[in-house]
């Protein structure tokens, strides 16, 4: 049987956050228990012919969900064939966390927690929108260790609304001390359609500026290798072996079946994306009909571009020799020009059959992706 990793989506939230733009919903609770069921369903029909090598349960909040959904949803899991030692990651949010639920989902073998915080300052976390306190934060995060956790990685936000240097170390400085195994740390981006979106149009959000917000990328970053973490993606930190292996299959352009609503899959080439509205995605799983919405097979160009532009957020590149086993012709012969540019201009390196970011590439990685459009 092939291994392939898989993604569950969750789409539900307490509350939108006021910078996010990702598929998930407050208010549509009435819709959880069927949502389940047919994930559930989707889940069986898709998975039953792999052996899982990781497994992401993501959202929304998928630690939202009621109990017995939950049970539902980790029994089905369990039913799965996995690889030995499969990571098993499920996003948690402080303030929809219990003793009950943590000890639902350990005993569904996930064996990675993944607790949304964004900042330690409960000012910043209220006026970005989060349901929670840093307090409740500590108490979830506490109890999850207390069952036995142990790989949890934190989220953190940096260059937000009123949030200055000193903020952002100060939180970095606060989670490093509860010793997480893994931090990922992104910058805020201004997302159409969002709330701040609509502030930030109306010119009522204080961002720090272009260069406030350099300075905490690199001074985070500093921090956090001074506290024993290497960095090992653009926004991705880890002590010794706990880097993600479910986010380095998208940056290595491996497979993955992704179920749920607006869930997309990367199979046999093929992009697949489910549909987005979750009243018909719980129809046509009912009905036992397609519930993918686009498929696109991915041309040559289009998968050396994904393979530069992922393969460069990694630190350790792009090796030079999987780029021939993949597309059979030398890096040069379609980007050396591109690469030189980059290299002079102190952005790219090279070294021993390896193309990555330097510290300043890191910090302007936009502009040197973009070169890489074909
Ligand atoms: S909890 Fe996560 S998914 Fe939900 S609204 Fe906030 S950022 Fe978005």
């Amino acid at each position: 049987m092939k291994e392939i990793s898989l993604y569950i989506h969750v789409p539900f939230c307490k509350q939108k956050c006021f910078y996010c733009d990702f598929p998930s919903y407050a208010c549509k609770e009435g819709a959880m228990d069927e949502y389940v069921e047919a994930l559930c369903k989707e889940i069986t029909k898709r998975c039953n012919k792999y052996i899982i090598k990781s497994l992401f349960i993501g959202g929304g909040t998928p630690s939202y969900l009621e109990e017995e959904s939950l049970k539902k949803l980790m029994e089905t899991i369990s039913a799965l064939e996995f690889k030995d030692k499969a990571e098993k990651s499920m996003e948690c949010n402080p303030g929809t966390v219990n003793r009950k639920k943590l000890e639902i989902i350990m005993k569904g073998g996930i064996n990675r927690l993944s607790f949304g915080l964004q900042t330690t300052k409960n000012e910043l976390l209220k006026k970005i929108g989060r349901i929670h306190s840093y307090e409740e934060f500590i108490k979830n995060y506490s109890l999850a260790r207390e069952i036995g956790f142990n790989n949890i990685n934190i989220d953190m936000m940096f260059g937000l609304p009123n949030q200055n240097l000193s903020d952002w170390l100060n939180s970095l400085d606060e989670i490093t001390k509860l010793n997480p195994e893994h931090i990922s740390s992104y910058s805020l981006i201004i997302e159409e359609g969002t709330a701040f979106d609509r502030l930030y149009s109306e010119g009522k959000l204080s961002l720090p500026s272009e260069e406030e917000e350099r300075d905490m990328y690199r001074m985070g970053k500093e921090l956090l290798i001074s506290r024993g973490y290497h960095q090992y993606e653009i926004s991705n930190f880890a002590k010794g072996e706990k880097e993600c292996a479910h986010n380095k299959v998208y940056w290595q352009c491996e497979e993955y079946i992704g179920v749920g609503a607006s869930a997309s899959s990367f199979v046999e080439n093929k992009r697949i994306k489910n549909v987005d509205d979750i009243s018909e995605y719980i129809d046509r799983v009912n009905r036992n009909i397609s519930i993918s919405e686009e498929v696109y097979e991915n041309s040559r160009e289009d998968n050396i571009e994904e393979f530069m532009f992922m393969g460069l957020r990694m630190n350790k590149g792009i090796d030079e020799q999987e780029f021939i086993i993949r597309f059979g012709v030398n890096i040069d012969s379609i980007y050396k020009r591109l690469i030189d540019k980059n290299i002079k201009a102190g952005l790219l390196i090279r070294n021993e059959g390896k193309i990555y970011l330097s510290q300043r590439g890191i910090e302007l990685s936009n502009q040197v992706m973009s070169d890489m459009i074909l």
